[in-house]
C-alpha cells in the first residue's frame, strides 16, 4: 500500500478526522475508531512505512520514546489495571492498516480480551536451531 491509499496518512494530513491524543513533528496518537476496550489508542509515525522493520531506527526510537508516557495517561484516564502494547505486522498477524502503528489496549482482569495464548513446548534441540537462524539474519 502506498501513502496515497493509506487511511492513517489521510488522518495525519487532516483529510480524515480523528480524536487526537498527542502530536509532535514525528508522531500522532489518536483513539482507535473500533476499540476493543475503552481508551484503545493508536500511536503512529507521521511518515508512511508499512511495517515495524521498514521504519528507520531513529524514527522508531522517536515513536517508542513516547509510548510509555501515552500508555500511562491512557491507563490513568480509564482507570485500567494494565494495558497491552501491540504492533501487528503483516496480514497473517492481523495488520489491516499497512502503516506501522502501535496499539495501547487498556486491560482489566477477566475482561476476556486476548484470553487465548496458545503456548507450547519446543522439541529437543529446536530452540537452539531457531535462535541460530535468527542470529544469522540479524
Ligand atoms: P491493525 O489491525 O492494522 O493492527 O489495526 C488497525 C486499527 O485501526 C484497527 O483497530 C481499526 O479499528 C483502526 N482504524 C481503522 N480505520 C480507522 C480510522 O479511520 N480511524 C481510527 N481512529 N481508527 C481506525
Ligand atoms: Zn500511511
Amino acid at each position: 500500500m502506498n501513502a496515497d491509499d493509506c487511511i492513517f496518512c489521510k488522518i495525519i494530513a487532516g483529510q480524515i478526522p480523528c480524536v487526537k491524543i498527542y502530536e509532535d513533528d514525528a508522531i500522532l496518537s489518536f483513539l482507535d475508531i473500533g476499540p476493543i476496550s475503552d481508551g484503545h489508542t493508536l500511536v503512529v509515525p507521521k511518515q508512511h512505512y508499512e511495517q515495524l522493520h521498514d521504519c528507520p531506527a531513529e524514527l522508531l526510537g522517536r515513536v517508542c520514546s513516547r509510548l510509555g508516557k501515552i500508555a500511562e495517561a491512557v491507563k490513568k484516564a480509564v482507570n485500567s489495571e494494565g494495558y497491552n502494547l501491540l504492533c501487528n505486522n503483516g496480514g497473517a498477524a492481523g495488520q489491516l492498516v499497512e502503516h506501522v502503528h502501535f496499539h495501547i489496549i487498556p486491560r482489566n482482569a477477566d475482561d476476556g480480551v486476548f484470553n487465548r495464548w496458545p503456548s507450547y513446548k519446543y522439541e529437543e534441540g529446536r530452540i537452539e536451531t531457531i535462535a541460530e537462524t535468527i542470529r544469522k539474519n540479524l
